[in-house]
């Protein structure tokens, strides 16, 4: 194997130290877009490297809630410059750690960036309110707690937004944190914490711990000194964690999968709806809680739309995420690529018509990676596995309908409810689909994907504990509310 000379040795960020872990065991991490580069070596920490990360985070919030929302609002700001210093060298990283094209890793750095100024301006905003009392001589008004120490747990898919979309209002609402990345994202969480640590935030505030999903993450869920859970990731584990949570009386929110549908009506502007599903589809190689998986098109247009889709899909080039010629990467690791693989299998097994993709691309070069190709069904039904389960890679299956509300009932026949979006000029069918769709983003011409960071993000159904993140919504969960009652 050949290696990069450049590679990164990662540590654990625990009370404003940098620690290898206490065993001294390492993994190295491959680029998913060149198997054989090296990109870092990774501490693969124990139970008691945790431990001493959480005693940290509980030693240190009583300093940190007594400071002012404004000063912690700085320490955010601070943050913030430190990555746009770093953005370009924090995107190569991103890339080449799970193979996310360096033009979206970009736009994601820029997008964590923005986030935490987005928050530290939150430290000067209200945080209650005044309720008139039945006491005339009363003064009844609410105000907001920390939670204390909060686990930070994320997936690989946005290595950077999701854990700072975390981590920042967590921080800001005067709690301490621990973060415990995606095993695939652990490089780039290294990189965040330097900019944490050159933002000199008060020791024990903010902790990063690296290892395995069943030891960190687990250990943290279970822990009595963590007061809340925040998840990212897949249904699966994120269920198990709330189990967890619940059984001890800690906070929890689990953000988890989708199976976004994007529905084409009779109306639609099939162009713009083609580029819809193709972005929405086959972006970060289709590995976003929000792609979209499932392609509704109502009656008469479905062939129509057909033609113009396999027309756009030839055009998608795949290679080597840093290379500004790829337009999509390879999938993350070895084994998002053999759950891709077998999802297309079942699919073919299951009868439906393979019309694009399915296989690794014939460029040489792919076979150095994780790649395969966009892949589109054709002929696919509600009640086929394709349509059902979250395969999340670059997979679409098109499912024909005969009218709008077929449609809409097809698009709810799923457990998810994260993102739906349709394509209509009918201001009519825009507000039955608005009303009628069980999802927690509703997109109206513009594809399934697609979060701004000052709004709520958050599902319905099984693709979230049914809180909220970002924006205004966030202060929901990293807060307690407080109703206080004085009477003079
Ligand atoms: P995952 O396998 O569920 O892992 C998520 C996190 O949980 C990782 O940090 C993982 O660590 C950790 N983990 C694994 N096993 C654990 C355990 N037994 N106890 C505690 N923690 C454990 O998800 P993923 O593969 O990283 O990400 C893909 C999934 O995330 C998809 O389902 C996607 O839809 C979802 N997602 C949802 C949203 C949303 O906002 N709704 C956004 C992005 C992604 P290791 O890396 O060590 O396994
Ligand atoms: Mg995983």
């Amino acid at each position: 194997m050949t290696s990069n000379e450049q590679f990164k040795t990662c540590f654990n960020y625990i009370d404003g130290e940098w620690l290898a872990s206490s065993n001294n065991q390492i993994e190295t991490k491959y680029n998913p877009s060149h198997k054989s580069e090296i990109v870092g070596v990774v501490p693969m920490s124990e139970r008691e490297d945790l431990h001493k990360a959480i005693a940290a985070a509980n030693q240190a919030k009583q300093g940190w809630r007594k400071l002012t929302g404004a000063t912690r609002g700085d320490y955010l700001f601070k943050i913030a410059d430190q990555l746009q210093n770093r953005l370009e060298e924090i995107a190569e990283t991103l890339s080449k750690e799970m193979g996310k094209p360096l033009a979206e890793a970009k736009g994601e750095t820029g997008r964590a960036i923005a986030i935490l100024r987005y928050y530290a301006g939150e430290g000067l905003r209200k945080t209650g309110d005044v309720i008139p009392s039945t006491d005339a001589e009363g003064f009844l008004f609410t105000t907001r707690s920390p939670l204390g120490v909060v686990g930070v747990i994320s997936p690989w898919n946005f290595p950077i937004a999701i854990p700072v979309w975390k981590i920042a209002p967590a921080l800001i609402y005067g709690n301490t944190v621990i973060l415990k990345p995606a095993q695939e994202a652990s490089i780039t969480a290294t990189l965040l914490f330097e900019c944490i640590h050159a933002a000199n935030l008060p020791a024990g505030v903010a902790n990063l711990v690296l290892g395995k999903g069943s030891i960190i993450g687990q250990g943290l869920a279970e822990h009595p000194d963590v007061n809340a859970i925040t998840f990212t990731g897949s249904n699966e584990i994120g269920k198990q964690i709330g189990l967890t949570a619940f059984a001890r009386g800690a906070k929890y929110q689990l953000e988890m999968g989708g199976k976004n549908p994007i529905i084409i009506a009779e109306d639609a502007d099939l162009d713009l709806a083609v580029q819809a599903t193709i972005s929405g589809g086959f972006r970060s190689t289709g590995q976003k809680c929000t792609a979209t998986s499932r392609v509704i098109v109502v009656g008469k247009v479905y062939e129509a739309f057909k033609q113009k889709l396999m027309e756009k899909v030839k055009d998608i080039r795949v290679g080597n995420a840093m290379l500004p010629s790829s337009w999509m990467g390879p999938v993350a690791n070895a084994k998002q690529l053999n759950t891709v693989q077998s999802y297309i299998k079942l699919g073919l097994e299951e009868g439906a018509e393979l019309l694009y993709g399915g296989e690794a691309p014939s460029d040489p070069e792919c076979e150095n990676g994780y790649y395969i190709q966009p892949t589109i069904f054709d002929k696919v039904t509600s009640q086929m596995t394709l349509s059902k389960e979250e395969i999340f890679g670059p997979v679409i299956g098109l499912i024909q309908v005969n009218s709008l509300e077929e449609a809409i009932h097809t698009a709810n026949d799923v457990e998810f409810g994260l993102s739906a979006s349709i394509f209509t000029k009918d201001i009519g069918t825009m507000m039955r689909f608005i009303q009628d769709m069980d999802a927690g983003l509703i997109r109206v011409n513009s594809e399934t994907a697609g979060v701004e960071l000052q709004a709520p993000f958050g599902g319905m159904k099984h693709s979230s504990s049914h809180s909220r993140e970002q924006g205004t919504a966030a202060i929901e969960f990293f807060t307690s509310i407080k109703t206080v009652f004085v009477k003079p």
